[in-house]
Order: C-alpha cells, then sequence, then structure tokens
C-alpha cells in the first residue's frame, strides 16, 4: 500500500513526500488531457513512456550543463527529484509555426519561423494559462530579472541541444513547453530545469512526413498516440523494459 504523503496531484503527474528532505517522487500517470482538462482519457501505458523519454532528455540536457532537478529514475512510472520553488509560466520555445501562434498570428501551421520564439505564459488553469510579456512578469514579480535571465539563456541552449538531437533520429521539433524551479544552494538562487520534457509537452514531427508523433494526436483525435510516444521512445533507443516492439509479449532469445 502506498502511504507515501502526496505533496501535490496535477493532470499528468503526482508529486511525493521524497526519501530525503529535498526531494520529491515524481509519478507519471496515464492521464491524458487537453483544453484544460475539457478532454480526459486514460491511455494505457503513457506514463511509463514519458518517465523513461524524459529521463533521457534530462540527463542529456545534464551532461551539457544544464541544472536540472531529475536525480535518478527510480521505477517505471516514478523518478526522485529535487524539491524546487516552481516558477509560475509555462516557457514555451517555437521553431516552426503550430498550435495556438498559428491561429494567434495568422501563420500556416509547419512554416519556419525566422528565429526560434520565447514565450511566457502565467500558469493559472482558472485562466487558462495566458500568454504573458517579461514586464508582467517583472511587475507582478513572478520571476526576478536574473531569473528571467537565466530561464531564457538556458531555454535557447536547451532549444538548440534538443533540435540537434531530434534531428539526429528523423523528427522536428516545431515547440515544446519547459518550466523551471528555484533552488537555494550555498545562499545562491540556481534556477533549475523542472517538471518534464516528453511528447505530451513537444510537437514531434517526422522529418521526412511530417506525422505527428507527440499529444496532437489526443488533441485533435487522429489516433495512434501510443504508437507515436513508442516510436519516438524507439528511435531514442529507450523501449521501456516491458514493451515488445510488436506488443507480442516475451521474445525467445536464441544463442
Ligand atoms: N504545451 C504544454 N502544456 C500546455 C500548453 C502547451 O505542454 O499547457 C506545449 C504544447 O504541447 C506545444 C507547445 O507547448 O508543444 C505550444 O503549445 P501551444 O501554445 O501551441 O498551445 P496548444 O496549441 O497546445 O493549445
Amino acid at each position: 500500500m502506498n502511504r507515501r504523503r502526496r505533496i501535490y496531484e496535477g493532470k499528468a503527474k503526482i508529486l511525493y513526500e521524497g526519501p530525503e528532505p529535498g526531494t520529491l517522487i515524481q509519478h507519471f500517470k496515464d492521464d491524458a488531457t487537453a483544453f484544460n482538462n475539457k478532454k480526459h482519457e486514460i491511455i494505457d501505458g503513457k506514463g511509463v513512456l514519458n518517465n523513461r523519454i524524459s529521463e533521457f532528455l534530462f540527463l542529456r540536457l545534464a551532461e551539457i550543463g544544464i541544472p536540472t532537478h531529475f536525480i535518478r529514475r527510480m521505477n517505471m512510472r516514478e523518478q526522485l527529484i529535487h524539491q524546487v520553488e516552481i516558477i509560475p509560466l509555462e516557457v514555451i520555445v517555437r521553431n516552426i509555426a503550430a498550435g495556438s501562434i498559428a491561429k494567434r498570428l495568422g501563420l500556416e501551421e509547419g512554416a519556419a519561423l525566422p528565429r526560434p520564439i520565447i514565450e511566457f505564459c502565467y500558469k493559472a488553469d482558472e485562466l487558462d494559462d495566458p500568454l504573458v510579456s517579461e514586464d508582467h512578469i517583472a511587475a507582478f514579480g513572478w520571476a526576478s530579472p536574473q531569473d528571467l535571465d537565466d530561464i531564457i539563456g538556458l531555454s535557447s541552449r536547451i532549444n538548440d541541444y534538443l533540435c540537434g538531437l531530434f534531428r539526429g533520429i528523423g523528427i522536428k521539433l516545431v515547440d515544446f513547453k519547459i518550466e523551471f524551479g528555484r533552488q537555494i544552494k550555498d545562499d545562491m538562487v540556481q534556477v533549475l530545469l523542472a517538471d518534464e520534457i516528453s511528447p505530451d509537452s513537444c510537437r514531434l514531427w517526422d522529418a521526412a512526413t511530417d506525422k505527428k508523433l507527440d499529444k496532437d494526436r489526443f488533441r485533435r483525435d487522429l489516433g495512434g498516440m501510443m504508437d507515436a510516444y513508442r516510436e519516438v521512445a524507439r528511435r531514442l533507443g529507450i523501449m521501456p523494459e516491458s514493451d515488445r516492439p510488436d506488443g507480442s509479449g516475451p521474445v525467445l532469445v536464441k544463442s
């Protein structure tokens, strides 16, 4: 029985108290939601895949010096993370027009943007996470000027690195959403990459066909969401232990 203290439950994840002070356990659920929870389904196995994909991407980003909250994966659905104070912003980085920017600015979906664009949304479900400017962020004190400098610098490095990583496996990184947290370390405030990076929070298109390999399959009722997530995991070389490529169960290994 699970006796751990639940700290927070979101739409796709639960945070539990961690084994040591300053740590939390991040649990990935199978819930898929869109349009601020108006559409909701349980997609069997999604949490397992997102846990693995996010672990893989956070580890690669840590290797290039991005500070992250990730400590280690604990099991199929859970990872140990540093407890941080979440900065209440969704940071969206875009390379190609899609989704809300296409609608807002009348751009054709799939059009390359002149350069990567960073947008900020204020995290508030009751307001549908409104788009805000750097001046709103400064005026309301959601992040300090130093935090914001760090967030912009880190987001740009994360985008450059992930664009290359995904290109190498035949995937266009159209856009993605990341979140950051603050941690006090040696009396200094450090900004860390937090939350997750997975096909739930990115737009990933096959480079040859533009086939969507992300949550838009669910949002737009395209079907095949799990196949798409599995394809991303397979190309990254990280199929979870329990999954067989053809779903046929255990495979006899000949010596
Ligand atoms: N996104 C997210 N969570 C949100 C809103 C957006 O992970 O609450 C991601 C989304 O998957 C996409 C990017 O941020 O990769 C940009 O989303 P957009 O603003 O176009 O919004 P949408 O069209 O998804 O409403």
